[in-house]
């Protein structure tokens, strides 16, 4: 039996105009794939023996989005935008770069990528298959195995070594042993990849994985974690321990390598996941007992990253005397836990005469807070000011 894929209605007409102008064209791609094992998730890439310029002249709108390599894209009347690739050839890589050539045919197309399963091809309008490879049977198998000779095509691209490991992840599939060989082998020479797409595999990766352990497990078993999440004396291997119950790539990078800010520098995350990964690092994981005045005095002090923190608690076991309970009852009771919260502003005791701007004022607001911390029902205007007239 032959399984259809379903080719949404704009590309299918991209396709028809390309092969009425006598150019052959084939869907490829992750979204074939994806298809088969039963689950879309991405727009169906087309590849064509027509060139660039060729595609370019044919539709009213185009842009050219990678179109150094064959890439155009073309935009349907809804403004949606299909990826149109020119069959094409790798002639030079080193590694990180290929250089490409155009001209060839698409099984040459399909040799030069990746996996047998995201080699194949197929045709909506002929109701074919080309699969050269056989990707087909891989994937019914359940097996990520690597076009030709696995050494050679990570050599020619170890990006491709991360991606083995996300594919084997997101659909709980083996790796081939002579990939899987070659994965082990060349694992530490990712070095060489930039820091930008390394974390772009672990965010894409962690957020589509079955087990997110089952794909820590990998980068650590590739060697791949050895050179880009070094490994802390306290930190736990990832197949010990629970199942992760969220897919957040940065709180499952805490969770495995703490302190995390580190591995974010590394990996070249934005300020913002710095920022959140510091407040994790900064923060005691829990409070000293699970009264709300020391749940109160801990928020004070986790800011914006308890919700990361008391993840973090569940996960490591370090919630079962119900502080985590306490921590939802000081918020639903509405208890005061920044200085935003107190019912006085620094602007406030200016105006009353209490203090001046600068650094005293910082100090004044943050012995208010500590009152408030301790005992919620000082949280009034009239008792802070009074508090904040004391010596
Ligand atoms: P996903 O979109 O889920 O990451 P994908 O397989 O669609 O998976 P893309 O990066 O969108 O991945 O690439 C589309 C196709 O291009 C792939 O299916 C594969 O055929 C080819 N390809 C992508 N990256 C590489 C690579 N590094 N080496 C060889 N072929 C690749
Ligand atoms: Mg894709």
């Amino acid at each position: 039996m032959t399984p259809e894929v379903p080719v949404p209605e704009p590309v299918l007409r991209i396709l028809a105009t390309l092969e009425d102008a006598g150019h052959e064209t084939w869907c490829v791609g992750g979204a074939i794939r994806d298809a088969l094992v039963g689950d879309p998730q991405q727009d169906v890439d087309l590849a064509t023996s027509a060139p660039p310029e060729v595609v370019q002249r044919l539709f009213r709108r185009t842009i050219p989005v990678g179109i150094e390599h064959g890439t155009v894209g073309v935009l349907d009347e809804h403004g949606g935008l299909h990826e149109v690739t020119t069959f094409r050839a790798d002639v030079q890589t080193d590694g990180r770069h290929a250089e490409v050539v155009f001209g060839v045919s698409l099984d040459e197309d399909l040799a030069r990528r990746d996996f047998t399963v995201n080699a194949m091809a197929w045709h909506p309008i002929r109701r074919e298959w080309r699969d050269p490879f056989g990707g087909r049977d891989d994937l019914t198998r359940g097996v990520v195995r690597a076009v030709g000779d696995a050494a050679q095509r990570f050599r020619e691209d170890r990006l491709r070594i991360l991606r083995a490991l996300r594919f084997a992840a997101r659909f709980g599939w083996q790796i081939d042993p002579d990939t899987w060989a070659a994965v082990v082998a060349q694992g530490r020479e990712t070095g060489h990849l930039s820091a930008e797409r390394v974390r772009e595999e672990w965010w894409k990766g962690m957020t589509a994985a079955r087990d997110p352990r089952a794909l820590m497990s990998l980068w650590e078993s590739s060697g791949v974690a050895e050179v880009w999440l070094p490994a802390g004396p306290a930190d736990q291997p990832a197949s010990t321990g629970i199942v992760p119950d969220s897919h957040d790539p940065l709180l499952l990078l805490s969770y495995w390598r703490a302190p995390v800010e580190p591995h974010l520098r590394r990996l070249k995350c934005s300020g913002v996941e710095i920022a959140r990964g510091r407040g994790i690092d900064r923060c005691p994981v829990r409070p000293s007992d699970a009264s709300p005045k020391s749940v109160r005095h801990w928020l004070a002090v986790a800011g914006p990253a308890a919700d990361d923190l008391v993840t973090l608690a569940r996960w490591r076991e370090l919630h079962t005397d119900g502080w985590t309970t306490e921590v939802a009852a000081v918020r639903a009771r509405g208890e005061a836990t920044t200085r935003g919260e107190l019912a006085v502003t620094g602007d406030d005791l200016i105006a009353e005469g209490i203090a001046e701007r600068g650094r005293h004022l910082g100090v004044l607001l943050e012995r208010l807070l500590d009152a408030v911390l301790n005992d919620p029902s000082c949280n009034t205007r009239e008792r802070l000011l009074r508090l904040a007239r004391e010596p």
